[in-house]
C-alpha cells in the first residue's frame, strides 16, 4: 500500500487517516495547528471560581453510528474509545411571543407537546416526521454515502429509486414552503422546522425541501451527547489513528501540493519536501486550490458556489445555574425572514437574532465550577466578506444580552465571569475555512448537492478531498462520510 499524506487533522482528516491506516497505508497527517480537531477543538477559560471548558465549534451530534463504524472497521469495540448518550429532551425552544416548548426525543411525545403548546394537531407533526424519515431512508444512501461524481452511482437501481422518490415525498420547492404547507396555521412551528436549514448553514427560504429530512436525524434517530463533550470524538479518532501507526506532524502547515504532469508527487512544508503519490486534502477546498495548487487550473464554477453561513460565538463562564435550560436551547427572533435576509442578502447581522445557547456542564459537571455553567452562545451570521466585525460583534452582544435577560428574567451581564469571542475572520484564520463559513458552500439551491466539489480531483491523479467544503457537505456526520467515500475511492 502506498504512503498517504493527509493535509489537516479536522474530524474528516482524522477519519480518513484511520480508514486508510487500517487498510494498511502508511499515513502522515500534516496539521497547521498545534493539535488535532480543527473546528472541533476545545479550550479552557480561567475564572476566579475555576476553569470553564468549551467545545469551540460543533455542539450537536447526530448519527453516532458513523463514528462507531470506524472503530468496528478497526476491529475495536467503540465503547472502549468513545461513549455517548441519547439526549432527552433534545432542545428547549423560547419563542419571541413568550411561548416555551420542549422538543422531546420521542416523536409522539414531541408531537403531543406541540399540540398542547402551539395548538397544532399532534397527528400533523407525527405525519411530517414520518415523511421526513421516509425521505431520509429513500435518499441518504445515494446522496450522502456515495460520490455523486462517479458514473457508477447513477447506474445503480438505488439511485434511480431515490431520484424518483423525491416528488412523491413532497420534496420539491423550498424548505420554508414545505413547512408552511404542513403547518401554515402556526408560524412558530414553521420557524422551528425552518431552523433545521441552519444545520448546514443554509437559508430555509431558499434551500430545497429535501433538507426537511434533517429533523428525522434528531427525532427519528436521535441527538446524542458524547461523554466528556464533542471533543471526545476527535480525541478518540486521534487515539485510534496513533494505534494504527498514523504519524502526526503538528504545527507543520502544508504550503504546496507538488505535482508532475497529471500526477501528485508530494507536499512541501517549511521544514521539508515529502514524496507522496497520494494526498488527501482536509483543508477547505478553496484555499487548497488558491494556496496549495496556485499553478493548477481551479474549478472556478465550483469554488464560486455561495458560502454557507458563519457564526459569532460568545463563550461565557456564567456564575449561576439555570434549571430552566438544558444542553441545547434556542431563543428565536420575532422575524425569521428578516434574519435570513440579513445573513444571505445584506450580508450583515439582523437587529433581532435567534440565539443558540449550548451548556455542556449540564452533562459534564466538571466543565464549569460548582454552581456555574459554561455557555456557548451562538448567532448565525454571514461568512466574512470584510464586514466591520468589531462593530457587528459589539452590537450583537448587546442584542443577545438583552434578549436572554428578558427571556430568563435576570440581568445576565453581571453574571459573566469569563469571556471569549470567535468571529468569522477568527474561524477563517484558525481553520483556513474560506470566509469562516461553517459548512463550506450553502445548500441554498436545488442543485447544491451536485455542485459541491467531488471527493477527488478530475485533473490530478492521487489527489483527494474530504471535509465540510466538499461532497457530501459540512457537519460532523457528512464530514465522516466524506472520509469514508475518499477511503473507498483510494482502496478501490
Ligand atoms: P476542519 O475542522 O475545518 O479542520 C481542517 C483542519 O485543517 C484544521 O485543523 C486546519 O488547521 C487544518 N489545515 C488547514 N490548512 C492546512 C494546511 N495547509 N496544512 C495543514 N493543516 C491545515 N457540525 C455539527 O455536526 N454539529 C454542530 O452543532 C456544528 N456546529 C458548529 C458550530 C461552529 C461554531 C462551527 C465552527 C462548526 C460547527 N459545525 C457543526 C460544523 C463542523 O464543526 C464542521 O463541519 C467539521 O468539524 C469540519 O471538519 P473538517 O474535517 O472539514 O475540518
Amino acid at each position: 500500500r502506498q504512503p498517504v499524506a493527509v493535509v489537516g487533522a479536522g474530524v474528516a482528516g482524522l477519519a480518513a487517516a484511520v480508514r486508510l491506516a487500517v487498510a494498511g497505508h502508511p499515513v502522515t497527517v500534516f496539521e497547521a495547528s498545534a493539535s488535532f480537531g480543527g473546528k472541533m477543538h476545545q479550550f479552557d477559560l480561567p475564572g476566579a471560581a475555576g476553569a470553564y471548558r468549551f467545545d469551540a465549534g460543533p455542539s450537536l451530534f447526530t448519527l453516532p453510528q458513523l463514528v462507531d463504524d470506524i472503530f468496528r472497521l478497526a476491529h475495536r469495540a467503540p465503547a472502549d474509545y468513545f461513549r455517548y448518550e441519547r439526549l432527552d429532551p433534545i432542545t428547549n425552544y423560547f419563542f419571541a411571543d413568550g411561548t416555551r416548548l420542549t422538543a422531546w426525543a420521542d416523536a409522539d411525545k414531541f408531537a403531543a407537546e406541540v399540540e398542547q403548546k402551539l395548538g397544532v394537531p399532534a397527528g400533523d407533526v407525527a405525519q411530517f416526521l414520518a415523511r421526513s424519515g421516509r425521505a431520509y431512508d429513500a435518499t441518504a444512501g445515494t446522496f450522502l454515502h456515495k460520490s455523486l461524481h462517479k458514473a457508477g452511482t447513477y447506474l445503480s437501481p438505488e439511485t434511480l429509486k431515490a431520484v424518483a422518490a423525491l416528488p412523491s415525498l413532497g420534496l420539491t420547492g423550498t424548505m420554508h414552503a414545505r413547512h408552511e404547507s404542513a403547518f401554515g396555521r402556526d408560524p412558530r412551528l414553521v420557524q422551528l422546522f425552518d431552523r433545521y436549514a441552519t444545520y448546514n448553514g443554509s437559508d430555509p427560504y431558499q434551500a430545497p425541501a429535501t433538507l426537511s429530512l434533517i429533523p428525522h436525524l434528531e427525532h427519528g434517530i436521535g441527538a446524542f451527547y458524547p461523554e466528556g463533550g464533542i471533543y471526545a470524538i476527535a480525541q478518540s479518532l486521534h487515539r485510534l489513528a496513533e494505534e494504527f501507526g498514523v504519524k502526526f506532524r503538528f504545527g507543520e502547515p502544508v504550503r504546496e501540493i507538488l505535482t508532475a504532469g497529471t500526477l501528485v508527487t508530494g507536499v512541501r512544508t517549511d521544514q521539508d519536501i515529502y514524496d507522496f503519490g497520494l494526498v488527501v486534502s482536509n483543508m477547505d477546498v478553496v484555499p487548497t486550490y488558491r494556496r496549495l495548487l496556485p499553478s493548477q487550473p481551479a474549478p472556478e464554477r465550483t469554488l464560486a458556489q455561495p458560502r454557507s453561513s458563519s457564526a459569532l460565538i460568545f463563550y461565557w463562564g456564567v456564575g449561576r445555574s439555570f434549571p430552566e435550560l438544558d444542553v441545547h436551547n434556542i431563543f428565536f427572533s420575532a422575524d425569521y425572514k428578516a434574519e435570513f435576509d440579513a445573513i444571505f442578502q445584506q450580508k450583515t447581522v439582523a437587529d433581532d437574532v435567534t440565539v443558540y445557547v449550548n451548556i455542556t456542564s449540564k452533562k459534564t459537571l466538571t466543565d464549569a465550577p460548582a454552581g456555574h455553567e459554561n455557555w456557548f452562545v451562538m448567532v448565525n451570521v454571514p461568512h466574512d466578506e470584510g464586514q466591520d466585525w468589531a462593530a457587528l460583534t459589539a452590537q450583537t452582544r448587546r442584542v443577545v444580552l438583552a434578549k436572554l435577560s428578558r427571556a430568563l428574567g435576570v440581568e445576565l451581564e453581571p453574571l459573566i465571569r469569563a469571556e471569549k469571542t470567535w468571529t468569522p475572520p477568527g474561524i477563517a484564520a484558525d481553520t483556513s475555512s474560506f470566509g469562516g463559513a461553517l459548512y463550506g458552500s450553502s445548500s441554498n439551491n436545488a442543485l447544491a448537492a451536485f455542485l459541491r466539489h467531488p471527493n477527488f480531483s478530475g485533473r490530478l491523479d492521487g489527489l483527494y478531498f474530504c471535509g465540510g467544503s466538499v461532497h457530501p457537505g459540512g457537519g460532523i456526520p457528512l464530514c465522516l462520510l466524506s472520509a469514508k467515500i475518499v477511503a473507498e475511492l483510494i482502496l478501490n
